[in-house]
């Protein structure tokens, strides 16, 4: 048995959180949301008031080292310390601004010298934009996964009334379509598909079906033997 490294890219809110949680539990390997980190940083900056478009202040605000982690578990995020899952998730002036700040090139800096200590200890489910193309280009399993944007919205939808929040379907989907853009037209690690990745379009699975399809293509990468008995 290999353990392997798998990377999941995408647009936003096509369930390549789900999926990758899914992967990383059914192998019983580590889950790194490497949206989560972004989403950390910009409620770092918002809270410090840091004017994103001054370069400088952004990376004296840096240089106080903001530590992000991830609690064992449920895998929320901590910025320095203290549980900030439900800011990063709730509240839309974060959604609205992390394009932006994930553009910046010092912020993508800081956050790939965290990332890329994970990809060192092998048994990594990573998603993400870039994780495919500048993060992990040689994981073993590159996934790249596309979805309808009414099965966007309706999915982000959900998990936002999940967590009590109410938002506008509007309102959803020009955020989803706005990031988008912004993720795919940056100079700096944009959103594509790597071009040995695997695209998978998940506007008809259920989250069962999508683990199992996922399952089924990592498997034989982890244990080669399992496939004998179809190529004798
Ligand atoms: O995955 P999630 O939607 O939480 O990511 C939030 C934002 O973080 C994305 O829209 C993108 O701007 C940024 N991001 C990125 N590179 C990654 C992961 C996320 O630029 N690897």
């Amino acid at each position: 048995m290999t353990r392997i490294n798998i990377a999941i890219d995408g647009y936003a809110g096509c369930g390549k959180s789900t999926l990758a949680k899914d992967l990383a539990k059914a192998l019983n390997y580590i889950f790194v949301d490497s949206g989560a980190m972004y989403r950390g940083i910009t409620l770092f900056l918002l809270e410090k008031a840091v004017d994103i478009s001054n370069g400088e202040a952004v990376a004296a605000a840096l240089s106080e080292r903001p530590e992000l982690t991830f609690a064992k578990g449920n895998n929320h995020l901590f910025l320095s310390g203290r549980e900030v899952e439900g800011l990063i998730r709730g509240d839309q002036a974060v959604a609205n601004k992390v394009s932006d700040v994930a553009a910046l090139p010092a912020v993508r800096d800081y956050l790939k010298v965290q990332q890329e200590a994970f990809v060192a200890q092998k048994g990594v489910v990573m998603e993400g934009r870039d994780i495919g193309t500048v993060i992990m280009p040689a994981a073993e399993l590159k996934l790249f996964i596309t979805a309808s944007i009414e099965e966007r919205v309706k999915r982000r939808s959900n998990d936002l009334f999940e967590r009590g929040k109410s938002v506008d379907d509007e309102a959803i989907r020009s955020n989803l379509q706005e990031r988008d853009r912004k993720d795919a037209t940056r100079a700096e690690a944009p959103l594509r598909k790597a071009e040995d990745a695997v695209a998978f379009d998940s506007t008809h699975f259920d989250r069962p079906g999508q683990l199992s399809a996922a399952l089924a293509m990592a498997r034989p990468l982890i244990d080669p033997e399992a496939l004998l008995p179809f190529i004798q």
